[in-house]
């Protein structure tokens, strides 16, 4: 049974769905204002894989990610250069889906968009004031975060250690710090919305709390996002549930955070930190490889040189898939290959250990392929092929291939090594080299590509 850290009771437990076989899920999407960075592409893959697996599981899985369409940056944006605010949020949607298509990210099942739910925002908004949990200032309407007892779940800190952290921002008339705005006020030139408190906007953590509800209903499974999401932006989704007397989310689920070349990633660290760069520069599939390398919840370190360690990785699965599909590789999958797989995937996504299995899945097919005994690889290969889809790893089977005469050097060279006969092997390293190809040691073996 599928096991998850959920933030809101701090510890793994089991995954039990509000309807058996379905599974909603629902994953804050991009602001869009800029150009999606690493920390984007980290979340995005992660909770693609959970989606992936859900389903690969037998779920019926619908997934929902908003788009927000309405910020302080967007607007920032507009009036910097002076052009039409949807103009930015149109072409950067497109930015982000491109990017998202080649990371092989499975388009969300719903989009839903801020500027569509204004209405319904308004909406949630009175009924707070309503519920005397919310009060209008000067320049908007503030939730009253105290009002809900359990403020802080998320956090994981007591209500005084919130407001002492808390930044101090917005009115002056706000009755505590860690209010939040639920509606902002317009200023001359800003893009408004009507509202009993004049024109306006909502704020960005009412977005979520509406079009979750109102695409998934109360009590949907699982709520995700980045660890920096947590705090303050799903803890004031939840308060705003909470106090509007919904069932909210069931599972709370944060991913770790993304460091580039040993230094938390921030955008002032520039082009290395922009995905498109990343999925221009090297293969796409190296950044699902290095996030699948890492545990979900920890933080993974993106360098050049682990970018390329999973682009020669993902090499080795590739002419592993090309031999499969040469041979016609054809048999029912090896049960306790799979079975090794989903007690990792049940395992709070232990996707490490999912991906060792696969490599070394691979590695005992070419092994037994080496030993001419198809028979035996096949269950191996079909399993390796079954796991890498079900992780969103797309394999390359076609492409150049190598000759069987070259193969053949490879295997001799395996051999040559296992014996310990360095002079030999190197010798037959040079003719495959000689004839055109790249050698690399794999822990599957020699692997050859033409070069
Ligand atoms: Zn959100």
């Amino acid at each position: 049974m599928l096991q998850l850290f959920d933030t809101a009771k701090g510890g793994v437990v089991p995954f039990e769905p509000r309807e058996r076989g379905k599974v909603s899920m629902y994953v804050c999407g991009p602001t869009v204002y800029g150009p999606p960075h690493l920390g984007h592409g980290r979340f995005s893959l992660v909770f693609d894989v959970l989606r992936r697996y859900l389903a690969w599981s037998g779920n019926d899985v619908t997934y929902v990610s908003n788009v927000t369409d309405i910020d302080d940056r967007i607007i920032e944006r507009a009036q910097r250069e002076d052009r039409d605010w949807r103009d930015i949020t149109s072409r950067c949607e497109d930015v982000w889906y491109r990017a998202m298509d080649s990371l092989n990210v499975e388009r969300p099942d719903r989009d839903p968009h801020a500027t569509a739910y204004v209405e319904d925002m308004v909406g949630l908004i009175q009924r707070l004031i309503d519920h005397g949990v919310a009060y209008e200032t000067a320049d908007g309407v503030y939730f009253q975060s105290e009002r809900v007892d359990d403020y802080g779940l998320l956090a994981r800190q007591p209500l005084e250690t919130l407001k002492a952290g808390a930044r101090v921002e917005g009115s002056e008339e706000k009755r505590s710090p860690i209010d939040f705005a639920l509606w902002k006020k317009a200023k001359p030139g800003e893009p408004t919305w009507p509202s009993p408190w004049g024109p306006g906007r909502p704020g960005w953590h009412t977005e979520c709390v509406v079009m979750s509800l109102d695409l998934l209903g109360e009590g949907f499974d699982i709520h995700g996002g980045g660890q920096d999401l947590a705090f303050p932006h799903h803890e004031n989704e939840r308060a705003q549930a909470v106090a509007d007397g919904r069932r909210f989310a069931r599972y709370w689920l944060h991913n770790g955070f993304v460091e580039v070349e040993g230094t938390k990633m921030s955008k002032s660290l520039g082009n290395v930190s922009n995905l498109l760069d990343l999925v221009e520069q090297y293969d796409p599939r190296a950044y699902r490889l290095l996030v699948l390398g890492s545990h979900y919840r920890s933080p993974i370190d993106v360098t050049d040189d682990n970018l390329r360690a999973a682009e020669r990785s993902l090499g080795r699965l590739d002419s592993f898939a090309r031999r499969a599909a040469e041979l016609g590789v054809a048999a029912e999958p090896d049960e306790e290959a799979l079975e090794r797989f989903r007690a990792a995937m049940d395992d709070d996504l232990d996707t490490p250990r999912a991906t060792a299995l696969l490599f070394d899945l691979v590695r005992r097919a070419n092994a037994l392929l080496a030993d001419a005994d198809a028979e035996a690889a096949a269950p191996l290969g079909v399993a390796a092929l079954e796991i890498a889809g079900a992780l969103g790893l797309e394999l390359h089977s076609q492409g150049a291939t190598v000759p069987e005469a070259i193969l053949e050097l490879a295997r001799r060279r395996d051999e040559a090594r296992a014996a310990k006969d360095w002079a030999g092997a190197d010798a037959l390293r040079d003719r495959i080299t000689a004839a055109g190809y790249v050698v690399e040691d794999t822990p599957a073996g020699t692997d050859v590509r033409p070069a």
